[in-house]
Formats: C-alpha cells, sequence, structure tokens
C-alpha cells in the first residue's frame, strides 16, 4: 500500500502528558501551530494524556488547592494546547526516521514530515501483571507513593519490591499510614545499604520476605491481596486497604533505539541542563529523560524547556 504523505509541520510533538501538552501550549503560542501525536485510548503505556490518566485525585500540582482528578486535569492542558492552535492526532507512532531533515514520523502507512521533533512519549511503571490491576488503579492500588500516600492515612498498605524506590516509597508512606509492609519476592533487598538501614530503623515498616503478590481482593476498592511464598510455595492472604507496586520504570523509548542516545536504562539523554538530544532539531522532555523526579510539574517544566529550546533553535536555521 503507498503511502499518505501530510502537509510538512514545523514541530511535531510525540506523546501528551503533562510535558508534550506544555510543548504544545508553548509552541502553539510561538506561532508554530504544532501537531501533537497523543496517543492511543485503548493502551496502558501510551495512552492520551500520560500517567496521569490512571490516577484519581492530584493534590501536589500548583493552582488546584481543592486538588483536582487526574484525567480532569490533563484535559484542562488539552484544551488549553486546542485553545491555541494545537492538531492532535490520536494515534500511536509506529516509526521514525530522524536520519534526515525533515524528520519523519510514521503513523502506520501516514508519513507526517517536521523540521522539528519534541519527544515526550513518558515512561510506565512496570506492573506486577495481575488480572484485575488495571481495575483497582487508583481504588487501593498506586504506584506513586508521593502522589497517593496522603489518602492512606492510619490504614496498613503494602509496597512490594526490593529496590531503591520500594524503600523510599515504603519510608515516605509511614508519614501516613499505621503500618507498612514491604512484600519482596527474596530474602535481600537491591536497595541501598543507607535506605535498607533507615527502612529497618522504622518502627512502622515491616518486611514480608520470600513473597510475591498474586491476587488483588475486593469489590470497588481494594481490600487485601493474596501471596505466595516463593520458597515453599504456601499461599496466604492479608487484609489490606493500599497496594503500592515499586518494582522499577520503564520509559517509552523502543521507537528510538538506535536512533537517540540512551542510557543504559533506556531513558534519553538531554544535554544537562537543556532539552537537546544527540539529534539537532530533536527535542526530549518529560519521564522520557527524568528517571528521578518523575512528577507532572517537572515534567510540564521541562516541556516548557523543549518548546523555547525548540523555538529557538528553529529560529536559528532561517
Ligand atoms: P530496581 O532497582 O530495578 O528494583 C526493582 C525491585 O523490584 C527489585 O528488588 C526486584 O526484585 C523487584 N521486582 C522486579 N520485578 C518484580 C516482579 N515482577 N515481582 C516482584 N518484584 C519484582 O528498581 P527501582 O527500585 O525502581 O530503582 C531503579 C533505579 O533508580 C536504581 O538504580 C535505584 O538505585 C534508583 N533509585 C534511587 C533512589 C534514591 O537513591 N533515592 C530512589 C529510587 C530509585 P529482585 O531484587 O529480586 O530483582
Amino acid at each position: 500500500m503507498s503511502a499518505i504523505e501530510m502537509t510538512p509541520q514545523k514541530v511535531i510533538i510525540i506523546g501528551s502528558g503533562p510535558a508534550g501538552l506544555t510543548a504544545a501550549i508553548y509552541t502553539a503560542r510561538a506561532n508554530l501551530a504544532p501537531l501533537v501525536i497523543e496517543g492511543e485510548p485503548s493502551s496502558t503505556s501510551d495512552q492520551p494524556g500520560g500517567q496521569l490518566m490512571l490516577t484519581t485525585e492530584v493534590e501536589n500540582f500548583p493552582g488546584f488547592p481543592e486538588g483536582v482528578m487526574g484525567p480532569d486535569l490533563m484535559m484542562k492542558f488539552r484544551d488549553q494546547a486546542a485553545r491555541f492552535n494545537t492538531t492532535f492526532i490520536t494515534e500511536k507512532v509506529t516509526k521514525v526516521d530522524f536520519s534526515q531533515r525533515p524528520f519523519t514520523v510514521w503513523v502506520r502507512d501516514t508519513k507526517y514530515t517536521a523540521e522539528s521533533i519534541i519527544v515526550s512519549t513518558g515512561a510506565q511503571s512496570i506492573m506486577l501483571g495481575l488480572e484485575n490491576e488495571s481495575r483497582f488503579y487508583g481504588h487501593g492500588l498506586s504506584t506513586c507513593a508521593t502522589c497517593d500516600g496522603f489518602f492512606f492515612r492510619g490504614q496498613e498498605i503494602v509496597v512490594v519490591g526490593g529496590g531503591d524506590s520500594a524503600i523510599e516509597e515504603a519510608t515516605f508512606l509511614t508519614k501516613f499510614a499505621s503500618k507498612v509492609t514491604i512484600v519482596h519476592r527474596r530474602d535481600s533487598l537491591r536497595a541501598s545499604k543507607i535506605m535498607q538501614d533507615r527502612a529497618r530503623n522504622n518502627p512502622k515498616i515491616e518486611f514480608k520476605w520470600n513473597s510475591q503478590v498474586t491476587e488483588i481482593i475486593g469489590t470497588d476498592k481494594l481490600e487485601g491481596i493474596g501471596l505466595v511464598d516463593t520458597v515453599t510455595g504456601e499461599s496466604s492472604k492479608m487484609s489490606v486497604t493500599g497496594l503500592f507496586v515499586a518494582i522499577g520504570h520503564r520509559p517509552n523509548t523502543d521507537l528510538f533505539k538506535n536512533i537517540l542516545d540512551m542510557e543504559a536504562n533506556g531513558y534519553l539523554q538531554t544535554r544537562p541542563g537543556s532539552s537537546y538530544t544527540n539529534i539537532d532539531g530533536v527535542f526530549a522532555c518529560g519521564d522520557v529523560q527524568d528517571h528521578t523526579y518523575r512528577q507532572a510539574i517537572t515534567a510540564a517544566g521541562s516541556g516548557c524547556m523543549a518548546a523555547i529550546d525548540c523555538e529557538r533553535w528553529l529560529e536559528a536555521q532561517h
């Protein structure tokens, strides 16, 4: 089948979380008429709006003293971008070619070209892969203690994982929870010694070793979990109202393998203090290049940086 070729663009933004949509607002207001390829609604990894579409209430985004629902916040971002002449394509990018300018972005057999690209494809939490996981997301199941810890005041919760993230999340959650149990599949932690010591010395933290979560129990809200002992194979149940999965994150960078420079863990490399990638005219922002902060507000800030870098770079070309 022959390709359908679309009108050349000044800038294409790939991804539509806080970073991509902030980049859209800024590039649109710079008269660059951005085209945002926002992702696919049915997907859990690159759904339009990004990871906030999977959360319920967001209480730490400045400007919303009463809090705001994650999807509502992203709708506001999108409306603001649309107001200033942003075009949206609700599809998933299937291939890119950044080897020559204009750059090419494919959505199946439709070919889009642009003078510049902003990559904001985000990251996703690695999940346990349990059957009803997505249903309980935001209803007792979370992947972000900073975002959701506050909702678990006085409750007993479980954190899954044995790395720095799990220990950090568990320690943070003790500010709210009455008890935090770290469920780990082995009998020793991967986390750094100092973080381990902090957790072991915290009276609110307990460890459940050699255990894997096999089941989420509940009707509308999470009420407990099923566990299996990884050594004896014995099954058990635990009554908890919160389950935090902290077994790592994966950046959505498969599209850019062997094209853009990446860290060993797959996150895109940007020139320090900027959004420049190794390819002139291709910029990256948000969680796809940030494995440290991973907050909506920091993603939005880096989206603004990418838009300004992009605008200045385009200006310098002409
Ligand atoms: P990580 O180091 O890869 O640890 C993931 C943990 O989850 C491991 O303990 C692993 O178990 C467990 N796990 C993986 N898949 C699982 C599954 N399917 N079921 C149950 N458990 C599973 O990831 P991370 O903790 O997110 O850390 C990522 C990087 O960020 C690390 O380099 C870390 O040092 C860094 N980080 C640093 C800080 C800090 O310094 N403040 C905070 C957060 C993260 P096994 O141990 O058995 O493999």
